[in-house]
Formats: C-alpha cells, sequence, structure tokens
C-alpha cells in the first residue's frame, strides 16, 4: 500500500465509520485466539481487529519463537501451576486468574499444532519435547504466519496498519476506539458493543544499553512497536492499574540482547563471572541456585558487576559440537539474526563463553504481574472493555500459551456480554477533540514548520527513566530522591508535547508512541514510589529501602490516574491464596 501525505488541516482529514459487535485492538498473539474464539462461539457474531503493523507478522511472535515456557503436562497439575509461577514472583500473584488461565492453558498451544505449527516430541513419541520444567520445544519460525491465517478464515474483519489512539467513551464506558491509518491518514472511528485491549507490553520506556543513538536505536529485546498504547489509552480513562512497579528485566546476550534461556535453560551451561565462578550456584544456592527465580537470574550478573567481578558469561565452552549446532538451529526458529551475530564475531562457543548483560526495563504482564486490574473474566474496571495477554496484570508468567488462553477467556466474556447491549452513542465533542490532539503534530509541521522531533523525545524520557527510576546503567537501583526528580522532568516532557511535530504518517506514529510512553512512564513512577521496600531485587530494587516490608507490602499496588485533576492515585488490594503451601517454594 502506499503511503498517502499528512492532512494539511482539519477539515482534510477523511473518516472511516465502522460499527461492529466485538472490537479487538491488536491483532496479535492473545488479539487473534480472542477472535478465533468469539467467532467459534458466535459466528454471527461481527468481529473486529485493529492493527497497527499487519497481522502476518506483528507482536512478539513477529519474527518466531523456539519455546512455548508455560504447558502443563500430563504428570502436573494446575495446583503444581500455581505453586510454581507464585514461587517465580516471589509469592506475589492473583491466584484466582492463575487458575482460570491455566485451565484452559493448553488449547491453544494444541490447536496451532493442528493448524500446521511443528512442536518436538520426546523420543518416546508420547509426549512433547520439554526444556526446562514447564517449557516444550517448538519449531516456530512461522507461528504467527499460521495463526493469521486461521483468525482471517474465521471471517473477521481484519484491519491492518491502524494505530489506536483512545477508546470512544460514554460516561464510564467503553463503547469503542478511535484511531488513524498509518498508510491511508484517515481517522478510524470504531463503535463495538464488547472491546477487547490486547495491545501487549511496553517497551522503549527505558534507554537500552545498546542505544548509541544510531544503528542500534531500537535494539530492544521487546517487541519495539508494543510502547504501551493499552496501558496510556486506559490510563487516560481512570482504569485501575497493577504492579507497574514490578518490572520485567531480562538477562540478555551483551551487544544483542538476544535471548539467553535458549542457552542456559535449553543447554543447562551456567551463568560465570570473570573469575569462572558459577554465579548462582555459589552465590543464591539458598534461592535454589540454577532454578533461582527470573528475578535473581536477571539481577545476578548485574550484581557481579557492581561489585568488580563483571564480565559474565553463560559458560558454553563445555558444549559438544552437536550441541552448539542444535543450539544455533533453536535460534533460527527466534532469532536468526543471533546466529549471524555470532558468526561475524567468528566466535568459537566451544572455547570462548557468551557474554552476559542485563536487559533494560519493560513492563510485561505476560512476564510479570503488570497491567490493567481485572477480574476473572478478564473484564476491566472500565464497563465494556476486557484486556488480555502481555497488557493484563495480575498473572505473571503467562508467555506465549498464557496470553493465547487469555485471548480465550476474555473473547469467553466478551461474547456473552455483547447478546445483553445496544451500541453506544457516539460523543462527537470527544471526535473532534481526538481528531486535533491526533494530527497536532503534523498540523505544528506545516503551520510552524519547527519543533521537537519524537525521536528528540523519546531518547530525553529513556535517559531519564534510565539515570533516575532504576535502569539498565543504574544497575537497575532506584531512591525516592532520584524518582522524583524523575516525576518532576516527566511533567515537563508531558508539558512539552505541544511542540512535537511530525513531517510524515509514520513520524506522526512516533510522536504517539512518545506521548503514550510518556503516560506509562509517569504511572510506573509512582508505583516505583509507593513500594517503599524491595521485593524483587533487580526489577525492583530501592536502594533507599534494600529489605523486604512483608507487614506493609504482602499486597498489590494499584493505581488509578484521574483525568479531571490529572493525579495518580496510589492504593493497596490484598493478597488472596487459593493455593496451599509456602507461596516462595514450588
Ligand atoms: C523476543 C521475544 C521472545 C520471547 N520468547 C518466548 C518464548 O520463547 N516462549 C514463550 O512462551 N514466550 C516468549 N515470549 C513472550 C510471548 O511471546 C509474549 O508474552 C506473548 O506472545 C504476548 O502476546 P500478546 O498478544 O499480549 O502481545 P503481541 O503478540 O505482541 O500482540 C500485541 C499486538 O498489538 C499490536 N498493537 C500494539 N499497539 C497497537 C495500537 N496502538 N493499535 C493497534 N494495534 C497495536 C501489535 O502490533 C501486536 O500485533 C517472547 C517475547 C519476545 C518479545
Amino acid at each position: 500500500m502506499s503511503r498517502a501525505n499528512l492532512p494539511q488541516s482539519f477539515d482534510k482529514i477523511d473518516e472511516v465509520r465502522i460499527d461492529t459487535d466485538i472490537l479487538i485492538i491488536g491483532a496479535g498473539n492473545a488479539g487473534c485466539f480472542a477472535a478465533i474464539e468469539a467467532k467459534r462461539l458466535n459466528p454471527h457474531l461481527k468481529v473486529t481487529l485493529m492493527e497497527k503493523a499487519h497481522i502476518d507478522r506483528s507482536g512478539c511472535l513477529a519474527g518466531g519463537m523456539d519455546a512455548i515456557n508455560t504447558y502443563i503436562k500430563k504428570d502436573r497439575t494446575i495446583e503444581d501451576f500455581v505453586r510454581w509461577s507464585r514461587s517465580q514472583a516471589g509469592g506475589l500473584i492473583r491466584e484466582d486468574l492463575t487458575i482460570s488461565m491455566a485451565e484452559v492453558l493448553n488449547k491453544p498451544i494444541e490447536e496451532w499444532e493442528e493448524w500446521g505449527m511443528p512442536i518436538k516430541y520426546e523420543e518416546d513419541g508420547e509426549e512433547y519435547k520439554t526444556r526446562g520444567k514447564w517449557d516444550i520445544t517448538i519449531s516456530g519460525s512461522e507461528m504467527k504466519v499460521i495463526l493469521a491465517e486461521k483468525t482471517r478464515q474465521t471471517g473477521c474483519e481484519i484491519i491492518n496498519r491502524v494505530v489506536a489512539t483512545n477508546y470512544l467513551m460514554e460516561g464510564n464506558k467503553v463503547i469503542g476506539a478511535i484511531g488513524f491509518g498509518v498508510r491511508d491518514g484517515k481517522v478510524y472511528i470504531i463503535r463495538a458493543k464488547a472491546t477487547i485491549i490486547a495491545t501487549g507490553g511496553a517497551a522503549g520506556l527505558y534507554k537500552p544499553y545498546q542505544n548509541d543513538g544510531n544503528d542500534s536505536h531500537h535494539q530492544l529485546w521487546y517487541a519495539p512497536f508494543n510502547v504501551g498504547t493499552g496501558f496510556a489509552i486506559g490510563i487516560r480513562q481512570g482504569a485501575e492499574m497493577t504492579t507497574f512497579e514490578m518490572r520485567w528485566c531480562a538477562t540478555r546476550t551483551k551487544d544483542f540482547n538476544g535471548p539467553i534461556d535458549t542457552i542456559s535453560v535449553g543447554y543447562k551451561t551456567p551463568m560465570i563471572n570473570c573469575k569462572g565462578e558459577q554465579i548462582l550456584k555459589t552465590r543464591y544456592a539458598h534461592l535454589g541456585g540454577d532454578a533461582a527465580p527470573r528475578y535473581i537470574r536477571a539481577n545476578a550478573p548485574m550484581d557481579e558487576w557492581r561489585e568488580g567481578r563483571g564480565p559474565c558469561y553463560v559458560d558454553t565452552t563445555h558444549m559438544t559440537p552437536d550441541q552448539i549446532h542444535d543450539m544455533k538451529y533453536d535460534y533460527l526458529n527466534e532469532r536468526p539474526s543471533y546466529v549471524l551475530f555470532l558468526a561475524s564475531r567468528a566466535q568459537d562457543l566451544s572455547k570462548e563463553p557468551i557474554e552476559i548483560y542485563g536487559s533494560d526495563p519493560y513492563i510485561v504482564g505476560g512476564h510479570t504481574a503488570s497491567g490493567y486490574w481485572v477480574d476473572v473474566k478478564r473484564a476491566t474496571t472500565l464497563p465494556g472493555l476486557y484486556a488480555c495477554g502481555d497488557v493484563a496484570g495480575g498473572t505473571p508468567n503467562k508467555f506465549v500459551g498464557g496470553c493465547a488462553a487469555e485471548g480465550l477467556l476474555s473473547a469467553r466474556a466478551a461474547v456473552d456480554y455483547v447478546a445483553s447491549v445496544e451500541q453506544g452513542i457516539i460523543n462527537e465533542e470527544q471526535i473532534s477533540q481526538e481528531k486535533d490532539r491526533i494530527f497536532a503534530p503534523g498540523f505544528r509541521h506545516s503551520v510552524v514548520g519547527d519543533g521537537v522531533k519524537p525521536r528528540e523525545m523519546e531518547e530525553r524520557l529513556q535517559r531519564l527513566m534510565d539515570e533516575y527510576a532504576g535502569g539498565v546503567h543504574q544497575f537497575f537501583r532506584m531512591n525516592k530522591e532520584g524518582l522524583e526528580y524523575a516525576l518532576r522532568n516527566l511533567k515537563i516532557l508531558k508539558d512539552q508535547v505541544k511542540y512535537l511535530i511530525a513531517t510524515d504518517l509514520h513520524e506522526l506514529m512516533d510522536a504517539h508512541e512518545v506521548i503514550d510512553r510518556l503516560d506509562v512512564a509517569q504511572v510506573l513512577v509512582h508505583h516505583l514510589m509507593y513500594r517503599e521496600e524491595t521485593r524483587w531485587a533487580g526489577w525492583q530494587t530501592r536502594a533507599d529501602f534494600p529489605e523486604k516490608n512483608d507487614q506493609k507490602f504482602d499486597c498489590f499496588v494499584n493505581s488509578r490516574y484521574n483525568p479531571e485533576t490529572g493525579d495518580v492515585e496510589m492504593f493497596t488490594r490484598p493478597y488472596e491464596q487459593i493455593i496451599s503451601g509456602d507461596r516462595l517454594k514450588a
């Protein structure tokens, strides 16, 4: 599709208006499964997917995967799964949500196999081949294409290359969404009886360590176009959010940001420091050693660096040539460029280990518990709105299978809901204001001709968050004064949004990405300030409160932005234990 020019004035903006039963924002993993399930339950419903990129290769699955991290094998139970997930998350998960997700966890994975995605089997041919306790290995390079094709076959309406920018509201009820076409420059106003948000998590809030301002600008681990818009549009309407402070920081290949589990879990290669000491075995034996929770595994190499024992590595020097060959093959399924990266360094892994480092922090509800506060049906606190996948909070360790499973759950609830509701009434004043807001950076460019480029503001935001809100260059550490500094400067950046300029539709998308990131960053900093303890070192390290404080903080920290005052209200919700046992043990 060729690219249209930016509209030069308000009256030149073309509109597309659509009415649908269920609108799904984000045609990624969870969004596609939600669409398939909704059409399966009621083929007469009109289901519309609004996707920023193109459904064939969008979101986290775009480049393929080599594993599905959560699958419940025959000899394991839902209780085992909850205990494992709970212990990995330092004892803080929504058990009700985790149970409901686990009940349908295997279904989408088995369907994927039926549709043609190869899953590897153990030698006896009976069970899927496992990598760790809950992971199974797949040949998933084409998994998104397969899922997209299946979604298309249901007959749902797919609108590619349209960026959602806000919900349509009737009072506090969500009645659809508005967005703009990144190729055609039109405004899309989609009215729906129920809306499902499935836009993934937030990347690019923090400066990545590879960001040299040039080639590596988007050398992120997470999908770079998932910028937290799903959170931002909920925040702006006062949706309740949970646990943003439980950020996802991971151990990654230094200078590449590639996943490490493929090597360390898949091939049992230990993490070592510059002295050759096995970091997890020697220093974290009391927390499970190599099987320590993920936040420990992310933080351990960074603590080694900080204490003068870096660089750190995963020790591949004991791998056999066959294992090295197989490992590279695994990467071809998920990160083909990683094999090129190794080749470009002429690195012989049997002689030279792979250097590792921490990633920049992300807000990803499929890994940690950050996101919309939802009930077991995945209904958010805004009537008419459901959330699933990386954008929904409370259920860490969802990964591929759990996000897909939540897609099913949110669709089931939305199908029930639309049976008894009428279309909402569109507020034309809201549409007019939103059209103005969407195209303001373009109008500024054509009228004033000068201003702040989205990339300039993005770099300022990322550096601010990195230096004052616990980024990787600060070894993930933060304190009250630094966070207050971050908040003050976020406010200044938000005041400068009016100076943003966009010269074309792509830059207009960049402008809205940074605007959305600012809203997410502000709420995140409030969460980081509120939790005056260190619960998940690395993911959340308060240098001024280095200990855990169970008396005050063994609970969920939640927030609600007040659209009238601009204040972020912070409060807690109690932990509800359903599955017995020590919450820190699997
Ligand atoms: C590099 C990488 C490796 C991973 N490896 C594994 C692994 O090995 N095993 C495992 O189990 N899990 C893995 N995961 C995690 C897993 O892939 C994700 O948690 C899960 O797939 C997320 O699903 P989702 O539907 O929430 O998000 P996505 O699949 O990312 O879907 C979000 C969709 O929303 C769209 N979107 C975003 N903003 C807008 C907007 N404003 N308007 C319209 N559309 C929008 C995006 O384009 C995208 O299509 C990995 C993730 C990444 C990034």
